[in-house]
Formats: C-alpha cells, structure tokens, sequence
C-alpha cells in the first residue's frame, strides 16, 4: 500500500510485556486507601484477605512497587488472545478528511469481547494457586462474568455469577456462555443469600441492580469455604492488571517512532482507560514526556464530571469498604432509557486522584452521539463496537474533527475496549429511532449524593 505505518502494528509473542506496571508507585499523591466502613481505618491485608486472595491483596495494598512480574501461565493465557492489534485508523482518517493521525487499540479479539479477560486470568490464576476452590462475582451486562467463565474454565476453578435479573432474562446468550464454560449464574437478587432473601422481601418483583449483585457475591463468598470474591473493574490491582493494555500500546507506538498527543478512553470504573494510558501517565508523572488524556462518560452517569470526590461504599448493600472516588452516591442508577454500559457510580480511586490533580481531563456524552459514532465508525472500519468503547470513538471523532478546522496533524490513541454483538437491541433502538438521551438534573442528582456516608473530613 506504499504507508510508511501498516494499517495494524502487531508485536511479536516474545515482545509482549514480563510484567505489569503499576502507576500508583509514580504518583506523588497516592490513592487513599479503602477504609473499614465500621472503624473508618484503612483496611488491612488481614481484613481484606477474607474477601480477596492473598496476592491480589498485596497487590491491591501497594503503592509503591513500580513493577509486577506476569506469571508464566497468565502469560500463556494472553498468548491465546493477545498481543491485541494496534490499528491506524486510516479509513476512519479518510472519511473525516482530517489532518489528524488515528490509532485505536482493539481489546475485543476475544470470545468474551472486551478487555476484561486481561484482568480475569489474573484473578482466577492467584486464587488458584491459593489453593481455592472458586470464586464469586457479580455481572451486569455480562462482559465481566464471560470473562471469568473463560479465565476459571481454563485453570480448573468453580464460578459462580450472580447476574443482574433483568440481564439474566434479557440477555440469554451472555448467559448461556458462562454456563457454556461452566459457570453457576444465578439471577439477582436470588434466595440463595441474606442479603438476596431481604431485598425480595422489601421489593417483590425487582430486577435487581449491580450494587445488589455485587452485595450478594461478597455474602457468598465470605460465607462459603474455599471461596473469594472478585470485581473486574474499580480496584486498583485491576487497574494494575490491564496496564497490559498500554505497555503494549506504546511498544507498538515506540517501535514507529509514534508519539500520541492524546490518549482517549470510556471510563465505567476506570479499568480499561487507567490500564491503557498507565504506562503513558507514568512518564508525564515522572516528567519524562506529556500528552492529553481524555476519560469519556456518559452524560446520564457521570461520575468524574459531576460526581463528588468523597469516601463512599463501592456498593448498594453496604457491606463493601468505602473507597475515595469521584462518585454519584451508591443509591444512584442511570434513568432506564440508558442502553450503553459504564454504569457504575464511583470511579477507580487512582484516576479519581489523577483527576484531581489536574493530570486527566473528562467529558460526558449523550448516548445517541455515541450510537451515531458507533455507527460511522462501524461502516468505514468494519469492527461492530461495544457501545461502551463507542464513547470513547465519539470523542476522538470529535477531536479529529477540531484538527481538520484548526489544521493540526495531531496524533490520538483511543482504546477500542470490545465488540457490540450483544448490545443489539440498544443498536435496534438507535436504528429505528426511538432512542433517547436523558441528562439527569442537579435535583437528581442530589438524592444519590444524600446517600454518601458522613463522617468528618467527608463533607460532600
Ligand atoms: C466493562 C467494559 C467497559 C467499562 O469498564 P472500565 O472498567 O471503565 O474499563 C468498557 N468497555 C467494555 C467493552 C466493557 O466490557
């Protein structure tokens, strides 16, 4: 084709990364640590190993080992699905007729479909060599749990999902994949936990809620031996863990001599942006190099953009810790007109400080931008986008776009997080028109944020 850059930059096996990076080891101002929510003192690796495995308990607590060396069999595993392509969006280029250069990284080469297998594989590989018997999680949309399904059925580790209700009778394919790796998914809330047996008592008929299931897999796990529970999103070891993602982006970047001016990601609770620009924000904190980061929201749950940065618990149950984080309250649920994922109300703690120190910038966008985006990007690159990732293609249109008035030749990375098939009945409703955006009010937003702990020094 006579381009100086191929269309996608593919390493080699042996130059996939040994070891995770961990950008907190570089940040003057770390994360505050999660806290008891009984005592408020930080948690302790003995408090939290009844819920976590061990190593991911050390992992989790540490601020300042800059590097984690992958384990061999991880690193098998990635090996059947990574590196992930790093592509030059020229036909997207083409299309916008923009100055701008355009290179996303595609995390959903995989059967789960997004990048949350990175984090998956290395959740079940520790508890595994724990000698565990399984371990519990929670799942929405279901990306998470497929992954967990994959990463458990591979290393021989019981699975046990608890899926949101509504999910589970409207999304029976992401259910019948889970089980199809042996996962056990039940419907949340269920009767098989306290927790579960008393929301259905206090409202009959619900169909559960993320906060809820996650509430129901912690009781599961603490209470059941030889069990832990896992999160793929928030925590800091999973943002750890998904550094995979941008170590192999900027060797990719660094064998062209590629610099990006701009790093775009979707930001839920954080994984997949924090994971891609770790090893980038590494060199900016250290004074080594800078670029723009961009974290994309959606405007109907928009936690860093308008959230508080404030103590609150990771849960609706309460029976989590409380982590420090840009969040809309625990009690907060986007209007049901929302169709595109990145539903959570708080933020991984790591970003939440980066924010806050003024090292990340954050917008929101309506969802029918998103699907639009989603749709043009679709038709010139032919990857179908998951519409979480389509967030983040939205903003680097729009950027790409501001560099065809102004005439800059910027280069801009965006993480392409995972593929849409299962998200067709939200396409189905930006094809035939009937979807809405919905921005909630300051008054709504209030009601969430009422519901934040207070407690000195945590004044919203
Ligand atoms: C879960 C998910 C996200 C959002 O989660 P983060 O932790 O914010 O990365 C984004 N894209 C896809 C495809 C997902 O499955």
């Amino acid at each position: 084709m006579g381009k100086e850059i191929p269309y996608k930059i593919y390493l080699e096996e042996q130059e996939m990364p040994d070891k995770w990076y961990n950008v907190r080891a570089d940040m003057k101002n770390k994360p505050a640590p999660l806290l008891n929510p009984g005592t408020l003192a930080p948690l302790t690796f003995e408090e939290m190993r009844g819920i976590f495995c061990d190593e991911l308990c050390r992992q989790e607590l540490d601020d300042t080992t800059p590097y984690f060396e992958i384990p061999t069999k991880i690193k098998d595993f990635y090996r059947m699905y990574r590196p992930s392509p790093l592509v030059r969006a020229y036909c997207l280029e083409e299309k916008l007729q923009t100055p701008a250069k355009i290179y996303y990284k595609f995390e959903g080469n995989n059967t789960s479909g997004s990048h949350k297998l990175n984090s998956a594989i290395a959740q079940a590989y520790y508890a595994k060599e724990q000698g565990l018997k399984g371990v519990t999680t929670e799942t929405g949309a279901g990306q998470w749990g497929t992954a967990l399904s994959m990463a458990c059925a591979y290393l021989g580790l019981e699975c046990h999902v608890y899926m949101v209700k509504c999910s589970y009778e409207q999304k029976p394919f992401r259910r019948e994949v889970m089980r199809t790796y042996g996962a056990n998914v039940t419907p949340s809330p269920s009767d098989t936990t306290n927790v579960g047996r008393k929301i259905l008592e206090e409202f009959p008929g619900t169909t559960g809620s993320l906060g809820c299931a996650i509430s129901e897999a912690v009781e599961a796990a603490t209470s059941k031996e030889g069990y832990r529970y896992v999160l793929g999103s928030v925590l800091t070891q999973v943002l750890l863990h998904q550094s995979v993602i941008g170590l192999e982006a900027k060797a990719a970047m660094d064998k062209y001599g590629i610099h990006p001016d701009m790093i775009i990601g979707c930001a839920g609770g954080g994984s997949n942006l924090g994971g891609l620009i770790s090893p980038f924000m590494g060199e900016k904190l250290r004074g080594e190099a800078d670029y723009e980061f961009i974290a994309v929201e959606p405007a109907s749950c928009p936690s860093l953009t308008r959230g508080k940065y404030v103590y609150d618990f990771c849960d609706t149950g309460k029976v989590c810790p409380l982590a420090k984080m840009y969040t809309l309250g625990s009690g907060f649920i986007p209007a049901p007109n929302h169709a595109g994922g990145l539903r959570y109300h708080g933020m991984s703690s790591v970003l939440s400080q980066l924010y806050h120190d003024g090292y990340m910038k954050a917008i929101s966008v309506e969802q029918t931008a998103v699907f639009k985006a989603a749709e043009e990007f679709a038709r010139v690159e032919g990857i179908l986008p998951a519409p979480e990732s389509s967030h983040a293609i939205k903003a680097a249109i729009d950027e790409a776009l501001k560099c065809k008035e102004t005439g800059e030749e910027k280069t801009i990375l965006f993480g392409l997080t995972g593929t849409g098939y299962f998200d067709m009945t939200a396409y189905e409703r930006f094809n035939d028109g009937t979807m809405t955006d919905y921005v909630p009010t300051d008054e709504e937003l209030k009601k969430g944020l009422e519901g934040i702990p207070k407690f000195p020094g945590n004044e919203i």
